[in-house]
Parts: C-alpha cells; sequence; structure tokens
C-alpha cells in the first residue's frame, strides 16, 4: 500500500487523476477526507509502480509507502485526528469528548425510553443499546433482534438521539444499519474478519471493540480491515481484556488510550461498565477513562437494574449516572477535552 498525499489546494480533478492512474495499474483508490489535505490511499501490490509515478501528477504533495503492518489506521499516514460525524452536529473524535450511555440490551419499550430520558436530561444523546445481544450461554437473554432495533430508532428519534447497537451477523449489516447511526462490532468479534469487510464495505461509522484477548497491534489490525473497504468512520472502543485478576469482570487498560492516540488518528473510548462488572466500580473508571484522554466513554443505565435481564449488577442508576455526568465535566475541564452536552 501506499499514500498519495494531495496538495492543500488540490482540485476534484487531480484527485480523479490520480484515481484513474491508480486503477491502471490495478491498485485501489481509497481516499481518506482530512480537515486539511485529502490523502488517497492505494490498495494492492504497490510494486508494480514507483512512486515518483504518481508524485509527478498535479496536484500531488507527496507519495509515501507504508512499511507499518497497519497503514490506513497509522498516525504515520494521516495525521491529523479523525472526527467521525454520527449526524446531528454530534462528532467522536478530535478535542473533545463524548458520553454514550443506555441499557445493556432493549428489553422493552418502557425500559429503554426510562433509560434514554434519564440519560437525555444530562445532555447525552448518544443512545447505547443491545438488540442482538452476544451472550455467553445460549440459554441466556438473546436480545429482542428487529423488534429492539426499531424500539431504538422510535425512542431515540422521539428524544433527538442517535443509536449505537451491535452487529453480530454478516447477513444482518444492512437490517442493523438502517436502525442505527452507529454499527458496534462486539468484543467477541473484533476478529471475525468478514464481519469487518462487511462493515467497512457500509459507510455508516463503526464503533470496534477491543477483542478480551487482544493486542493492541491486533486491535489496529482489525480496524485495518474496516478502513481498507472504504470505511473511514471507525471509533476503537476499550472495554477491558482478560487477566490472571479475578476481582474484576475484565481489566481494563487505561494505559491503551495514550498508547493508541500515538499510534493511530482514529477516536479512542472506553467502556468502564463491561471491564468492572459492578456498578460500585464504574463511576470511579469512568472518570478515570475520561481523565486517560479519551474521546468520551459508554456506560450502562438501567432504572430498574435489579430486573434488567441483563448486566444488571454493572448498570448505573440514574442517580448514579446524574453523579457521574456532573463530576465528568469536571475532568473534561481538567484535562481541556471539553465534554459535549446538549441542552
Ligand atoms: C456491549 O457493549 O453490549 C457488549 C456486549 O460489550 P463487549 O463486546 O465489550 O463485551
Ligand atoms: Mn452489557
Amino acid at each position: 500500500m501506499m499514500m498519495v498525499i494531495m496538495k492543500r489546494d488540490a482540485t476534484k480533478e487531480d484527485m480523479s487523476r490520480v484515481k484513474e492512474e491508480a486503477k491502471g495499474f490495478k491498485l485501489e483508490p481509497i481516499e481518506m477526507p482530512g480537515e486539511e489535505r485529502v490523502i488517497i490511499a492505494l490498495k494492492g501490490d504497490e510494486r508494480v509502480v514507483t512512486t515518483g509515478r504518481f508524485k509527478s501528477l498535479p496536484g500531488v504533495a507527496d507519495v509515501i509507502p507504508v512499511n507499518k503492518k497497519y497503514k490506513m489506521a497509522s498516525r504515520d499516514t494521516k495525521w491529523a485526528d479523525t472526527i467521525v460525524d454520527i449526524g446531528g452536529g454530534i462528532k467522536v473524535g478530535g478535542n473533545h469528548q463524548v458520553i454514550m450511555a443506555g441499557p445493556c440490551a432493549v428489553e422493552s419499550e418502557k425500559q429503554l425510553r426510562d433509560a434514554a430520558e434519564v440519560v437525555r436530561k444530562q445532555g447525552v444523546r448518544i443512545l447505547r443499546g443491545g438488540a442482538y445481544k452476544p451472550r455467553t450461554s445460549p440459554y441466556a437473554f438473546q436480545g429482542l433482534g428487529l423488534e429492539g432495533l426499531k424500539l431504538l430508532r422510535r425512542v431515540a428519534d422521539d428524544l433527538d438521539m442517535k443509536v449505537v447497537s451491535e452487529i453480530m451477523d454478516v447477513r444482518k449489516v444492512e437490517e442493523v444499519a438502517k436502525y442505527t447511526d452507529i454499527l458496534q462490532v462486539g468484543s467477541r468479534n473484533m476478529q471475525n474478519y468478514d464481519l469487518l469487510l462487511e462493515v467497512g464495505k457500509c459507510k455508516k461509522p463503526v464503533m470496534l471493540k477491543r477483542g478480551l484477548g487482544s493486542t493492541l497491534e491486533e486491535f489496529l489490525l482489525a480496524a485495518e480491515y474496516i478502513l481498507s473497504e472504504g470505511n473511514t468512520n471507525v471509533i476503537l472502543c476499550e472495554r477491558g481484556i482478560r487477566t490472571f485478576e479475578q476481582e474484576v469482570r475484565f481489566s481494563i487498560n487505561l494505559g491503551a488510550v495514550p498508547i493508541l492516540k500515538g499510534l493511530t488518528h482514529l477516536p479512542i473510548i472506553v467502556d468502564p461498565s463491561h471491564a468492572m462488572g459492578r456498578r460500585e466500580y464504574v463511576t470511579d473508571m469512568a472518570l478515570a477513562s475520561l481523565a486517560s484522554g479519551s474521546h468520551g466513554i459508554i456506560v450502562e443505565v438501567h432504572c430498574e437494574p435489579e430486573k434488567a435481564l441483563c448486566d444488571g449488577p454493572q448498570a448505573l442508576t440514574p442517580e448514579l449516572f446524574n453523579d457521574l455526568v456532573v463530576r465528568a465535566k469536571k475532568i473534561s475541564d481538567a484535562i481541556d477535552m471539553p465534554l459535549v452536552l446538549f441542552p
């Protein structure tokens, strides 16, 4: 793969010319838009052509072969932060922080609406909720499926919110994309390469959760699968990894945040709910997650957690969630990454 860095004043024609030329060498051009300049990644065997061939084209500033294992995800390829536009004025990435919140699973309209209203009241506009749930046991509640997606869309629209929900099956990408704004690829599917390629073909933003036994390199290579299909709207999510420690559900790896911010331009958010597994630990680690410089957090909220069909012990109650937001603002201010909340 090589990267064609376009000049700031490159025209549409200049870019078309690069893409045409690439196709002539059987290289697939993928445009990576940036705030200041466009980069065109050329996917395929770049040995068929010298970099000089592209360097001499009008509008081209530079051409660099990328030797890193992950190429499009690398900060070496694209220096500027990727800011993923969720729509409705909501953006993830850059120099601010966001909160995504909602129940683990969609259980009923009332349960979803009650939780959504709690988080919306605090200014949160990204509603989480699983319609398709990856459960360890085949006998556990598997989610409401399509009905859950429809509920998510309805409740989110009523409250002027966006939806993030998990996609588990390559055959359901179109269905889940129809009702959601961010496709969540869960931890257990981080290395489901067919699924990664499929969500890469779709242009919806994707939130990719780190595999519970994956290294950061494997994490970035999984993101690369999505990027290499032309979907540059990828948000990474650190959610804890499995270690020898038994006192927590997963060991939250906050050190991953500054490391990833150095290695990649993609936004990185943290899920302290699945990592800690118990609500009494979630607030502290949610605050620490923001303090680590992440682009935000995703947390589980339930109005009656004792009745939850999934992950009740880690769900924040409305009181705990409200308290978290008050304190989150202070952390964000302290590290100069303002927390974006909406009236
Ligand atoms: C979830 O966020 O609903 C979930 C199942 O998380 P993870 O994939 O991180 O276990
Ligand atoms: Mn959950």
